[in-house]
């Protein structure tokens, strides 16, 4: 154990890295001292001592606390007494049904996995195996581990492999995949571990709560996940929200008309002059660093003379405005077959990190219409939102978090900020030698290609197996081009071919292989050096149906395999060469870090050009003006770590905008968070028979307090109340006659009123119970609530919507927008609730059986959704009239004034603070 604190020591003198190592050193010994007892175990009392420890853990978790703090401190208090031998019987376990042996450093991994940080561990360290042992300890309390990958392809690969480990000592795996039924779903996660994608636990997430059926819910609760390759999920992904929608009814004709006058718009841009003062040139401008293109004064006056509109302003004209916003975006900032390709008469999404193709995704808000009407194919119709959340807040959700990757440190500070989860860089096994060059910078981009492909050559030539990292399918294609021109073998590895990815990137080891990538394509695919026998053999036979052919063909590429791993060694290991930077440095590191994997031999080098978008947009004038002055020559690139620092600061200014933009929205979601969570409760509640009676008759007996608040004040001499209207809701509402309260206006003062209307309503009430049969009475009051709730909740969401779009401009204002946004979604909040009880005691105390209610409780929802990753859109810089009346629905019948949140539950407008402390005082002031 001495060797890896020592290392760990020179490796991080001084940091908190190290602090955690030295911590971490001594419980690896004892693991380590656990090995001879645990390797003279049989297979049976391996798997006996799991059964024993998970008996003994579930008898200290008998009474779990309600209290979530108090839960998981129990929890990790218990699970920590049996860490060390756990982790022991698991190293056992994957030596004997994998054949892998967790190295020191893995182990140590695990350790940080488990108390719920993340581990940052370079590609091909063996992150996969690291996530067994605090699975398998984590397991044992029997309330369900979720491991998280990128995709589908990754969680079936490591829940069959590591699933061998699992089973080997009695414990159960499941994977969800995207195409399962909803019966296959719950068994994956009746399993005690269960791997999927990050897509996969959110939607199963947002569907369990569209659920009419507690027995249809699949997912029960959210204890601990480990989120591998967690930057990709919790920071790039996170940046668009899951959302389910179903078709609305906006015309797409709109989108065809307006797409017609954009080319005849001229693009302009902003000039200050001397004395600061801004004015613009052209029809539109293009920003594209915040991502926005808007109409100027001219341009608005040219697209209404276009289009043939008196005023784009005015507000029935939103609609035609939003879409002339959308589809100059479309125009002038996504380019075909780098966001996008066209297919079969398809706009398909190409995601900006992996380069892989994202069909069935759109983009919200109309900016896929707009494409799709740009390219002139068939639009297909807008959807609404039906369901909705970040992963932010699915994923802190969870009781115990944690993640694993090679590239976490550069955004430690969004994950202590976001999630709450500290990073802990974890030394290599082998010392890491591979040799990253300076960058080299030509002048153009042409000279660029130009180098890269004689370097491609040259590398080839020695026979050293190279990975060209570009960052659009194009690029890739125009390389591939020059490639072939000269005669140059090599696979093209990017969206059009994910399938194939992981069985092309696992021989992007071999001989002379050249591979050409987009950012990222094959993530989670071990690179071997020489090549990977099982994949060639594969290629050749199949392992199921010609066993011998495959076993025969596995002895002669391991052969060949080894033969090819000398001479790669003796060339250098593999060559990384990337085509451009990344906004973000972590994603640079990605493609780098495929290379020199344990101990490996390798090289990366950087080739740009002044022309690329990092350096045009955003480096600085200084280093431009720099480069100038050494005078730049045709095909003379300069090569200086000056550059390279500079390029760096760079980034790092552009991850921390990019930064604020994600903490930005994520502000705005943790509105709707909490109403979410609310809306969900309630939902959840009235499904396990918690809730129902009690909560209509409260909310029956407050609509008749707001009745007789609002036609019979108490500031009012009973001879202005105003008996007529009062009688009229009173009937509406309840189907009741005042005569039936035995109520006469003669004689009768302000509390008896109130008191005599409540007796009556509750009376009714339970006439109705009884007529309708109080079993059946119960599955309608269920259904109603369910499907009234839904029905509102969904148009909320369109409200906060609309009211996002609005609310940017309150800014100019001089008042802050997210404390605008929160003021005011908390109030349609407060109306929607309201709307939802009005309405369910109408249909409760009105409707009439004509159909026994089962058939209509069991109704799935009629509407065809499907599911979506939203694009982020800003939120400020769109120029939009101020609309503030969103859709709110049917209009009420009465308001009150007494807030429907309890006094001590937490305010819903998301400050955190209880709800008496936040707006419920400004309610109590007002009511009071
Ligand atoms: P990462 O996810 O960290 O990039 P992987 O989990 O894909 O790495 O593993 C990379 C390779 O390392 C795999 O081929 C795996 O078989 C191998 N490996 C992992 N752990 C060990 C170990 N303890 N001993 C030997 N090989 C290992
Ligand atoms: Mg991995």
């Amino acid at each position: 154990m001495a060797g890896v604190a020592d290392k760990v020591v020179e490796f991080f003198a001084g940091s908190k890295h190290e602090r955690e190592m030295k911590r971490l050193a001594p419980v690896v010994a004892e693991i380590n001292a656990r090995e001879p007892e645990v390797a003279a175990l049989s297979d049976e009392a391996l798997r006996g001592r799991i059964a024993a420890i998970r008996g003994e853990i579930s008898q200290a978790l008998v009474q779990l606390p309600e209290a979530y703090v108090e839960r998981r401190r129990l929890v990790q208090a218990t699970l920590d007494g049996y860490l060390v031998e756990v982790f022991a019987l698991v190293r056992e376990a994957a030596r004997r049904a994998i054949g892998l042996r967790p190295f020191d450093v893995q182990l140590i991994g695990g350790i940080v996995l488990h108390d719920g940080k993340i581990s940052e561990m370079k590609t091909g360290e063996g992150k996969t195996l690291v996530a067994t042992l605090p699975v398998v300890l984590n397991a044992l309390t029997g309330r369900g581990v979720h491991v998280v990958t990128v995709n589908d392809y990754l969680a079936h690969r490591d829940a069959d492999w590591m699933g061998r480990i699992y089973t080997f000592l009695g414990l159960t795996v499941g994977c969800i995949q995207n195409q399962m039924g909803d019966t296959e779903r719950k068994l994956a996660y009746q399993a005690d571990i269960t791997y999927g994608t990050n897509n996969e636990f959110g939607f199963d997430y947002l569907r369990d709560n569209m659920k009419f059926e507690v027995e249809n819910m699949v997912q029960h609760g959210h204890v601990y996940a480990i989120v591998d390759e967690v930057d990709s999920i919790l920071v790039d992904e996170a940046r668009t929200p899951l959302i389910i929608s179903g078709p609305s009814e906006i015309s797409v004709g709109l989108y065809y008309e307006v797409d017609r006058i954009i080319p005849r718009l001229q693009r302009g841009e902003e000039i200050r002059d001397k004395y600061g003062n801004k004015s613009t040139t052209g029809d539109f401008i293009v920003d594209e660093k915040s991502h926005t293109a808007s109409l100027t004064e001219d341009g608005v006056a040219k697209a209404e003379k276009l289009l043939g509109v008196p005023n784009l302003y005015e507000p029935t004209n939103i609609e035609t405005l939003h879409a002339v916003q959308q589809a100059l975006r479309a125009h002038a900032l996504y380019k075909r077959d780098d966001h996008y390709i066209v297919k079969e008469g398809q706009v398909i999404i190409v995601d900006e990190f992996t380069g892989r193709l994202m069909p069935g995704r759109r983009w919200s808000d109309g900016l896929h219409q707009a494409v799709e009407a740009k390219e002139n194919v068939k639009i297909e119709a807008e959807n609404q939102t039906l369901a909705t959340i970040t992963l932010q807040n699915y994923f802190r959700m969870y009781e115990k978090l944690a993640g694993m990757t090679g590239t976490a440190e550069t955004e430690a500070d969004e994950f202590a900020h976001i999630y709450g989860l500290d990073v802990i860089v974890i030394p290599t096994n082998q010392d890491m030698i591979r040799a990253d060059n300076p960058d080299i910078i030509y002048r153009t981009e042409k000279e660029k290609w130009k180098a890269v492909l004689e370097e491609i050559i040259g590398v080839h030539e020695k026979g050293q197996p190279v990975l060209v990292g570009t960052v659009s399918i194009e690029k890739s294609e125009t390389l591939s081009e020059l490639l072939k021109r000269r005669s140059i073998p090599h696979v093209v590895l990017n969206a059009k071919y994910h399938e194939r990815e992981a069985g092309i990137v696992a021989q992007a080891g071999r001989f002379g292989a050249v591979t050409i990538a987009t950012n990222m394509a094959g993530r989670g695919t071990d690179i071997i050096l020489g090549g990977n026998p099982e994949g060639l053999a594969r290629a050749e036979a199949d392992p199921l149906k010609e066993p011998d052919a495959y076993t025969a063909a596995i002895e002669k590429y391991k052969s060949k395999c080894a033969e090819e791993r000398e001479k790669v060694l003796a060339a250098g290991g593999v060559h990384i060469l990337g085509t451009e930077r990344h906004e973000a440095r972590r994603i640079d590191n990605q493609l780098r870090g495929r290379s020199g994997r344990q101990g490996d031999p390798g090289s990366s080098r950087f080739t740009l050009s002044l022309e690329d978008d990092l350096l045009r947009i955003f480096a600085s004038d200084r280093l431009r003006e720099w480069m100038k002055h050494l005078g730049m020559e045709e095909d003379v690139p300069i090569e200086s770590r000056m550059v390279t620092r500079s390029i760096e600061r760079a980034q790092k200014q552009v991850e921390g905008r990019n930064f604020e933009m994600r903490k930005h929205l994520l502000e705005y979601d943790d509105v709707m968070n909490k109403q979410r969570e609310s809306v969900y409760r309630l939902r959840r509640n009235v499904l396990e028979g918690r809730e129902g009676r009690d909560w209509v008759l409260r909310g029956a007996r407050e609509i008749v307090e707001s009745l007789v608040d609002s036609y019979c004040p108490e500031d009012k001499h009973p001879d202005q109340w105003e008996h007529e209207p009062f009688e009229r809701e009173l009937k509406e509402l309840f189907g009741l006659a005042l005569a039936q309260a035995d109520v006469s206006w003669e004689k009768v003062n302000r509390p008896q009123l109130r008191e005599a209307v409540t007796a009556a309503v509750e009376q009714r009430f339970e006439e109705r119970e009884r007529t309708i049969g109080a079993e059946q009475f119960r599955q309608l009051e269920r259904y109603l609530i369910l499907s009234v709730l839904d029905a509102q909740w969904k148009d909320h969401l369109l409200a906060l919507d609309h009211l996002k779009e609005g609310i940017g401009m309150r800014a100019y204002g001089q008042r802050d927008p997210l404390v605008e946004y929160k003021r005011e979604s908390f109030d349609l909040f407060q109306e929607m609730m309201e709307r939802v009880e009005d309405q369910v005691v109408q249909y409760l105390y009105r409707v009439e059986l004509v159909q026994a209610p089962t058939q209509q409780a069991q109704r799935r929802r009629p509407l065809a959704h499907r599911e979506v990753k939203a694009e982020a859109t800003g939120l400020q810089g769109e120029r939009r009239e101020a609309q503030h009346s969103p859709t709110t629905g049917p209009p009420t019948t009465v308001r009150r004034s007494t807030p429907k949140v309890g006094r001590n539950d937490p305010c819903p407008c998301g400050s955190g603070k209880k709800y008496k402390k936040c707006h419920g005082a400004s309610a109590d002031q007002a009511a009071g």
